[in-house]
């Protein structure tokens, strides 16, 4: 803390209550103007200017499909497990207290899942959802598009294990894994992918193979996170499992 003896930038400093806190702060007069000059309120307002930034170029991202807001129909109380064997995958989605990645087969209720969880996520903050075949493409970098998807609060990764994996563009979507996950760390991020993590580390690998622990590295940023295993029988052929009516496998889920 400042004490009143103290230059700020040239100006005479003392000491006064934040208006915003009412903590006890270095006031700095300039003119016959007083500035609090908190830290906290700083922090504060600097996290709203940019959430607010942030927001904006959501939007514009959205406009342009290079990313998916949240589906307000997926929510919990619209959807149900499809059988027991899903129960706790939909009891940490709800909870939501971790990265989750959520792997099966095609068709066993995994984006339905991750969609439920990221309207969740909403609580804190903009959601948004991009799908693996969008990484390794130049543009989202030179449209600002990737700085969205490093800074939304939760962000869904659907369908990790359909992403490049062969030659340049290959190799440039591995890079991009890395990087968004890198600095997604402490932020939460949701994949779901056909492939258990063990798998998906050799199915990145593939597209650099001159830098074998790159793949390793960028699931590793994941950490903390639950992982889970959606098995049991193709929700989107009804008459397979017996629920629901034929055009949406997935409305067969739905409540009453
Ligand atoms: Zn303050």
């Amino acid at each position: 803390m400042a004490k009143p003896t103290e230059l700020h930038f040239g100006a005479a400093v003392s000491e006064g209550q934040c208006p915003g806190c009412g903590r006890l702060v270095a006031m700095v007069r300039i003119g016959n103007l007083d500035f609090h000059d908190c830290g906290e309120c700083a922090a504060v307002a600097e996290r709203a200017a940019r959430k607010s930034a942030l927001q904006r170029r959501f939007l514009e991202c959205e406009a342009q499909g290079l990313i998916g807001a949240a589906h307000g129909q997926f929510t919990f109380k619209n959807w149900r497990p499809a059988c027991d064997a899903h129960r706790p995958a939909w009891e940490a989605a709800w909870l939501l207290r971790k990265n989750m990645y959520l792997w099966g087969e095609r068709g066993r209720g995994k984006t339905l899942l991750a969609r439920c969880a990221l309207v969740r996520g909403l609580k804190d903050g903009l959601v948004g959802e991009i799908t693996g075949p969008m990484l390794g493409d130049a543009r989202h970098k030179a449209l600002g598009t990737f700085r969205v998807w490093c800074a939304l609060p939760t962000l869904l990764l659907d369908d990790v294990s359909m992403m490049p994996n062969r030659g340049a563009v290959g190799e440039a979507a591995v890079r991009q894994l890395w990087e968004l996950l890198n600095a997604r760390v402490g932020l939460r991020t949701i994949v779901t992918a056909q492939m258990a993590p063990n798998s998906l580390a050799p199915f990145l690998t593939e597209a650099i193979p001159g830098n074998p622990g790159g793949a390793v590295a960028a699931l590793a940023r994941l950490h903390p996170f639950d992982v889970f295993e959606l098995a049991g029988k193709d929700l989107r052929k009804p008459a397979e499992c017996g629920i629901g009516k034929a055009e949406s496998g997935i409305k067969g889920m739905a409540h009453e």
